[in-house]
């Protein structure tokens, strides 16, 4: 069985195009260490696809990443580690299932009338 078969569609899609991040109140959880004080804030953002979260903390002061990202994504989203997840793979699995609009080829008989005239 292929290693990406258990993965929905749409686990597919974030895995090919990345997720759609989108900012939402911060609900407490992550792993930061700082709290939310003024030379710090804890920021939260779901993907709008997969809603897989990412939690960070800001620098209010210069805007770094101050703690190092914690992601909770939903379950089935991650694969065992023999299975390489990568854009290559992917790409070629959203292709299987149909998952993209593909552009059309022209039609040859268009072609051939170009090369005539
Ligand atoms: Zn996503």
């Amino acid at each position: 069985m292929k290693a990406y078969a258990e993965l929905t569609d749409k686990f597919v899609q974030c895995r090919t195009l990345g997720h759609s991040w989108e900012t939402i109140p911060y609900d407490g959880g992550g792993l930061s260490f700082y709290r939310t004080s003024r030379s710090v804030v804890n920021v939260l953002f779901r993907c709008t696809v997969c809603t897989g979260q990412r939690y960070e903390t800001w620098s209010k002061v210069t805007g770094d990443l101050v703690d190092s990202r914690k992601y909770v994504m939903p379950t089935g989203y991650n694969l065992p580690k023999e299975a390489k997840g990568n854009r290559k793979n992917m790409r070629k699995e959203s292709l299987e299932r149909g998952l993209i609009y593909l552009a059309e080829a022209p039609p040859v008989k268009a072609r051939k009338l170009e090369q005539v005239s």
